[in-house]
């Protein structure tokens, strides 16, 4: 297959957004938020001066795709218009428990609750991450990194040149493209990986803002939902090494029994558990995964163990991959020790190292099957375009442009045909001794009732609390 810059088809366009400094920057203007900060995370409550927080909000804002961003617009608007409607004031002219008792009207009705969440997420991740920025930082500095940065061959699509040939194209280079790459690299085959996020370093993670890390890390700066009723947000990892620069490296074998359903429902031969545990010793190998240690679990697992215990409930530490893990809670937005063994660390070198090339900044748009029968790759940017002897791209979890599935891939059968979700819930509890920080000690136990049902987590750090009872 060849790989190069091809005609831009359709009037599509390959545009790497520049990365902007969220905490000094706002181009989007949010009229009324400050109203709903206030309600919020009321400063007369210990929450940050509204005005100022409504600023970090429209720079966050800024940087979200612009339906999220007409949303938060409406959403602010309605939420103003019911203060006026009701109250005859707007909220930032109203005493904290009358804007209080106007999000609480919001929250009470089904139809307008799931906006008000919205809004409450948005508004506490950027608070929370003001908040605790300095602290974060602080902490990421003052250990050195586990490991260095190894050694990738990773060129930014506007230095590729215009044209190139390649056995395979991997799409992604995230927890499934690193192992595919690094498979096919082994066994002689010419590999490029194509990526739409660019290459993170541990300084990076260890020295910008908590907000700009989670806004550049996550495709459309963390605002990916599966919509329904309720939404669901799925957040997706963007960046060589996907969604393992910013996953918790919990790793768990899939269970028997979901193996043997995809083995006999689904028709997945490699399920069958004993054909898939050489697999997996492997993937274990790779990923370095152990029990995590109790000076990382900190009190908050050492809680939920003894919780855990006195319901009878089977409980232990969790698995993960992070040797060197220094328990800072900040896994979600880049692992400032290098220690948590994304793929970046090891499959992607190990592919590199075998001969693979990782195109950065690469975003696939289209995929185009040539007059010929065999499909070729039309990304935006530098062109992914040729014939292979491999007869479907390999495609990795995250939806597929709209364009993209419009084209080639569509003819594929299993094209989104296997995609599942693994939902979270969360109870909040709190110790009535020794009450402990929530984001103090790694997200590291876990306890499961059955085996049927399922593992409860330790806790992680969460944004401040909302104002009082509507915020629980
Ligand atoms: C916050 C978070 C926490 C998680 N925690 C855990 C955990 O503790 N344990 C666990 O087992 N799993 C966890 N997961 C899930 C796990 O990380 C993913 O299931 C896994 O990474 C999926 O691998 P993948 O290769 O399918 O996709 P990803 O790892 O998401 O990689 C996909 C890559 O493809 C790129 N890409 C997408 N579309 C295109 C395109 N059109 N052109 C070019 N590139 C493209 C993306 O930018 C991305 O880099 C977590 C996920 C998230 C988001
Ligand atoms: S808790 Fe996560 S971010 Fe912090 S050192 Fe451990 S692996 Fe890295």
């Amino acid at each position: 297959m060849r790989t190069g810059r091809g005609p831009r088809r359709g009037g599509f366009r390959w545009k790497v957004p520049a990365e902007r400094d969220l905490s000094s920057e706002s181009r989007f203007r949010l009229p009324g938020a400050a109203g709903v900060c206030a309600a919020l995370l009321p400063p007369e409550a210990g929450g940050p001066p509204s005005a100022e927080l409504a600023a970090q909000v429209e720079a966050y804002a800024a940087r979200l795709p612009a339906a999220a961003r007409h949303g938060l617009r409406a959403g602010v608007a309605g939420v103003q218009a019911l203060s006026v409607a009701t109250t005859g004031r707007r909220l930032e002219r109203l005493p904290v428990d009358r804007r209080e008792a106007v999000l609480e009207r919001l929250a009470a009705r089904p139809e307008t609750a799931h906006a008000v969440e919205g809004l409450k997420a948005m508004v506490l991740l950027v608070g929370g991450a003001h908040q605790r920025a300095a602290e974060m930082l602080a902490h990421a500095a003052a250990t050195e990194p586990a490991r260095p940065d190894p050694v990738l061959d990773v060129t930014a699509s506007s230095g590729w040149p215009d044209s190139a040939r390649a056995d395979v194209v991997v799409i992604g280079s995230g927890a499934g493209g690193a192992m595919v790459a690094r498979t096919l690299a082994r066994a002689g085959a010419s590999v490029v990986v194509l990526e739409e996020g660019r290459r993170y370093s541990v300084h990076e993670f260890r020295t910008r803002h908590p907000l700009d890390r989670f806004a550049d890390l996550y495709r459309d700066a963390g605002a990916t939902f599966a919509l329904g009723r309720p939404p669901v947000a799925l957040p997706l990892g963007r960046g060589v090494g996907g969604s393992t620069l910013v996953n918790s490296g919990t790793c768990y074998r899939p269970p028997s029994d979901v193996l043997e359903r995809w083995r006999d429902q689904c028709g997945v031969k490699l399920a069958d558990p004993p054909a898939l545990a050489p697999y997996l010793d492997e993937v274990e190998r790779t990923l370095d995964v152990a029990s995590v240690p109790a000076a990382v679990m900190g009190r908050n697992g050492e809680l939920l163990l003894a919780g855990a215990q006195r319901l009878g409930w089977t409980a232990a530490p969790l698995l993960r991959n992070a040797p060197g893990c220094g328990g800072c809670c900040q896994c979600a937005i880049g692992c400032p020790r290098n220690a948590k063994l994304g793929v970046h660390l090891n499959a992607l070198p190990e592919a590199c190292a075998a001969g693979a090339r990782v195109v950065s900044e690469a975003r696939v748009d289209r995929l185009v099957v040539d007059a010929g029968e065999r499909p070729a790759w039309w990304p935006a940017g530098p062109t992914a375009r040729g014939s292979s002897s491999v007869p479907a791209p390999w495609w990795s979890r995250p939806a597929p442009p709209r364009r993209l599935r419009c084209s080639a891939a569509a003819g594929s059968a299993h094209t989104r045909r296997w995609d599942a979700t693994w939902p979270c819930t969360r109870r909040w509890g709190r110790p009535a001794a020794s009450p402990t920080p929530w984001w103090r000690g790694r997200v590291c136990s876990r306890a499961r009732r059955s085996r049927s049902s399922t593992a409860a987590r330790g806790s992680s750090s969460r944004p401040p609390r909302p104002h009082r009872a509507w915020g629980r």
